[in-house]
């Protein structure tokens, strides 16, 4: 779906709009969105801005930081994004921009494009470092088992040296 800037007036616009997960490319290492993303919200110009803003919501899956087992983590966020027109930025608009809100975009060519916002603010909101349980041991680093399914015995065999050097004394 793709919003014209200069469509969007003062008087907010509903969207109810449901984007297949494939269609949205969340292309990132350890994460991956399941079934419908559904963007609830509206577009309405405010102080001359356009926000897009409501809540996505989709199901994902994460990988565990430490065993890498998928853990199901659905997504609820609500955000409301700033999007100024190209033509109504002054030359430097680089130097603005980086002096403006974060949430400030430019939308290209005067247009927002709903599937790219929504696949940024997912992007977001996942987990930095996933965890599927507090108490997970993670992944051996000798065997690469997964030590909340296996009991590998890597760290019982390995005897340390000062307790070696004990033992020949005997
Ligand atoms: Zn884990
Ligand atoms: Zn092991």
């Amino acid at each position: 779906m793709i919003i014209e800037l200069e469509n969007i007036g003062v008087r907010a616009k509903e969207i109810d709009e449901s984007i297949a997960a494939a269609d949205i490319g969340l292309d990132t290492a350890g994460a991956c969105l399941e079934g419908t993303v559904r963007f609830r919200g509206e577009a309405v110009r405010i102080d001359g801005k356009a926000h897009l803003r409501g809540t996505v919501q989709v199901a994902a899956k994460v990988d565990c930081s430490r065993c890498l087992e998928p853990i199901e983590r659905p997504i609820e966020t609500f955000f409301d994004a700033i999007f100024v027109s190209s033509d109504m930025m002054p030359e430097d608009a680089e130097t603005v921009l980086a002096d403006a809100d974060l949430d400030e975009s430019v939308a290209e060519g005067g247009i927002i494009d709903v599937a790219e916002t929504l696949r940024e603010q997912i992007l977001l909101d996942l987990p930095d470092h996933p965890v599927c349980s507090e108490t997970c041991k993670g992944l051996c680093p000798k065997c690469g088992g997964n030590r909340n399914l296996i009991d590998c015995k890597c760290e019982e065999n390995e005897i340390d040296p000062r307790w070696a050097a004990l033992r020949d004394l005997k």
